[in-house]
């Protein structure tokens, strides 16, 4: 048993993070301002400190809630496109959270980090799957920012022998099995969340982003990866910190098309996806699909829910016991 900080605890993955913690018994604080995040995505079971990753008073008090075996860091401004309108703000707040949050670990004696990191590092990739040893050249200012925040940590182990963990998630998706938590984000601009909306008549019809791709469907190619199988990666990295710093790229290893994607929201919800065919979203390679082989090999992680069917599955059984997401819970 070991007590963790966890910064955007209240957020999508940071929230079923906190409950794959508590469920292997560990204590568990929560960092999170709520600017994004829900205080009904936090657990009973974990105390809720709510403030700024960069305001040192939130800090204080969160610190003072230690000793801390580790900090997993997941808040930041984390949508592609709107890092495009106010690029200055998501590198600045991205890596102003991220040094603060670790300058505070390092005083509090510390020396563990997790780091939610993502796939736009690598841009439009030369070759899929991407394995760690491609080139980091994000194309957008959110990859920049993450590419920085892992910088960053490269200087706090070098100074300050702080061993951390950057875990380059691909397209999380799906929600808790047992239905604790769920996707809900404000605006929401994820396919699957949206295909199940448009399903659910809560949202309006889908709009596929092209169809002109060079993929067998024309459509683009992602790397869903289950949302608690993202969670556990987490404490699966954390015995390795004992000894160095790791990056590893983490996804199914199986890319879905948005056509797949709509075909399987619409066989799960027993009604098809109303849709229409728009024109390409700026920023967007036809294929992004992880090698997770180095996280597989160092750690022994798998997923427990590889296929689409069943990550789309838990994600409409959430959406459709909260169709107005976590407000429903207040
Ligand atoms: N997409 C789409 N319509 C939408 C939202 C997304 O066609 O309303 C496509 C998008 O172009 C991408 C895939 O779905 O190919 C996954 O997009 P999402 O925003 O969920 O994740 P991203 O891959 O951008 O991180």
């Amino acid at each position: 048993m070991a007590r963790y900080l966890v910064t955007g605890g209240a957020g999508y993955v940071g929230s079923h993070t906190v409950l794959a913690l508590l469920d292997r018994g560990d204590e568990v604080v929560v960092l999170d301002d709520l600017s994004k995040g829900h205080r009904g995505a936090v657990p009973a079971a974990a105390k809720l400190v709510v403030g700024r990753c960069t305001d040192s008073a939130a800090l204080e008090q969160a610190f003072a809630l230690g000793p801390f075996e580790a900090v997993l860091h997941f808040a930041a401004l984390s949508l592609v496109g709107d890092s495009m309108r106010q690029p200055m703000r998501y590198i600045g707040e991205n890596v102003a959270g991220l040094t603060a949050v670790a300058d505070a670990a390092v005083r509090a004696g510390c020396r563990k980090f997790v780091l939610s990191s993502t796939a736009a590092l690598f841009g439009f990739p030369e070759r899929v799957p991407i394995d760690e040893a491609q080139p980091l050249l994000p194309v957008s200012a959110y990859g920049e920012s993450k590419l920085l925040c892992e910088r960053a940590l490269d200087w706090a182990d070098r100074v300050h022998a702080m061993r951390f963990a950057a875990l380059r998630y691909f397209n999380a998706a799906g929600a808790d099995p047992a239905g604790r938590a769920g996707e809900e984000h404000d605006p929401e601009t994820h396919l699957i969340p949206l295909a199940i909306g448009a399903a659910m008549g809560t949202r309006a019809p889908l709009t596929v982003f092209g169809t002109d791709y060079p993929t067998p469907d024309g459509t683009c190619i992602r790397d869903y990866v289950h949302v608690s199988d993202l969670a556990e990666a987490h404490l699966r990295v954390l015995p390795l910190l004992d000894h160095r710093s790791v990056r590893y790229n983490l996804g199914n290893g199986t890319g879905y098309s948005v056509k797949q994607v709509i075909e399987t929201v619409g066989r799960v919800a027993g009604r098809p996806v109303p849709h229409a065919i728009g024109p390409r979203r700026e920023g967007d390679p036809a294929s992004l699909v992880a090698s997770s082989e180095a996280l597989r090999r160092d750690t022994g992680w798998a997923p427990r829910f590889p296929g689409l069917d069943e990550i789309v599955r838990t994600a409409w059984a959430w959406h459709s016991a909260h169709p107005r997401g976590y407000a429903q819970a207040a």
